[in-house]
């Protein structure tokens, strides 16, 4: 079969290999769309001996049952299944409450992290990570299991600072922030501003339900301070998905006292907390880094696109133009997400 796979830093190469063999509990799937999440552009940045190699990347992965495994239930040759990527220990006091993302004892476990991911004609996964699609559609799917996944996550956390008539920042309308605001707008009723350095993205944001647009810039502080008002007042909630410094920034200036500040993109930034009382963020203010979701917060996100709740906006390739595909992320060119089609 063909695997698009990570071999060394900075490497992407389109090869064949063996079908994977299937243990009792597993299920080999026939892939149908994996999304080009950013973090794959991370995983390709990172040095040598950071990841597992050669590693199939692809950790959005939508597919249909092609074989079982012979203890495995409840799921026929055919069916439509979602792929939730996380591998916790299932042992731990995380895992056993069902925050496999907080696993205690597997740091970054994962199907296209720590073992081969879906940019393959198969993969092979533990049936324990496959969730029903009915007849959602896999380009749709795929997205739903991380940049939907994750902003969903997200927003959980910050649930109790999303009163209704508050307000939320979010910051990078990509694969993750595109989805943050529809989840937003669907699930609360809070004023949404969106913040991008790309003019497409906010189009999009204020299509999906973002009552305010903020290009980033040298005065986009200021621009979100005239919506949300001066200190100590501001924004009730930031979501920051790119997470450079300028954006942490931002964050930092725009959170209200007793707010939430969720940083969810991994652009290598850095926050500081309090470098000093005087230059502390603000009191009773409240910092999460949020990492990707639960399996039961999977099934939500599928159940709000299943009602016409929640669209990835999306651009096919097919798979030997994985490589391109994630040059045009790289280079900010992708709106919504890139989704590679098998
Ligand atoms: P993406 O490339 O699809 O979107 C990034 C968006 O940010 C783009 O719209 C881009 O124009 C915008 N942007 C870039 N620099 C900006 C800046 N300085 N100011 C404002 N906007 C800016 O990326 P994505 O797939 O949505 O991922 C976003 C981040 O989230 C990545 O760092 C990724 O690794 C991370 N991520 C984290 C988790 C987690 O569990 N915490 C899960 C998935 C992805
Ligand atoms: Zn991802
Ligand atoms: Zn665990």
């Amino acid at each position: 079969m063909r695997a698009a796979r990570l071999t060394g830093p900075g490497t992407l190469d389109l090869v064949e290999v063996p079908t994977p063999e299937i243990g009792p509990e597993d299920v080999l799937l026939a892939v149908g769309a994996v999304g080009a999440c950013h973090s794959d552009l991370h995983i390709l940045d990172a040095p040598a001996g950071a990841f597992p190699t050669p590693l199939t990347l692809g950790h959005e992965i939508a597919g249909r049952v092609e074989r079982l495994g012979e203890a495995v239930t409840g799921w026929r040759p055919g069916e439509a299944a979602a792929v939730y990527g996380i591998l916790g220990c299932g042992q731990c006091r995380a895992c056993l409450r069902g925050q496999e993302n907080r696993c205690r004892t597997v740091p970054l476990g994962g199907i296209g992290l720590s073992r081969d991911g879906g940019l393959a004609d198969y993969v092979a996964v533990p049936a324990s990570r496959l969730l029903k699609l009915g007849d959602l559609d896999l380009v749709q799917a795929a997205p739903l299991t991380d940049a939907g996944l994750t902003p969903y996550h997200a927003i959980e956390l910050a649930r109790p600072a999303l009163r209704p008539g508050t307000c939320c920042v979010v910051i990078g309308i990509g694969g993750l922030g595109h989805m943050a605001v529809q989840i937003l707008a669907a699930t609360t009723a809070v004023t949404v501003i969106a913040v991008d350095s790309d003019a497409a993205a906010l189009d999009l944001a204020t299509r999906l339900g973002a009552r305010h647009a903020v290009p980033a810039g040298p005065d986009t502080v200021d621009r979100i301070r005239a919506l949300t008002g001066p200190a100590p007042d501001g924004a009730d909630v930031v979501i920051d998905c790119v997470g450079v410094d300028a954006t942490l920034e931002t964050a930092r200036q725009v959170v209200a006292t007793g707010g939430h500040l969720s940083l969810v993109g991994l652009g290598g930034g850095t926050l500081a907390v309090r470098p000093s009382v005087a230059a502390s963020i603000p009191l009773e203010a409240s910092v999460r880094v949020p990492f990707w979701g639960t399996r039961a917060e999977l099934q939500e996100v599928i159940a709000l696109a299943a009602a016409g709740l929640l669209h990835a906006d999306v651009r096919r390739f097919p798979l030997d133009e994985a490589v391109r595909a994630y040059q045009l992320l790289r280079r900010g060119e992708i709106h919504g997400r890139a989704v590679i089609v098998l």
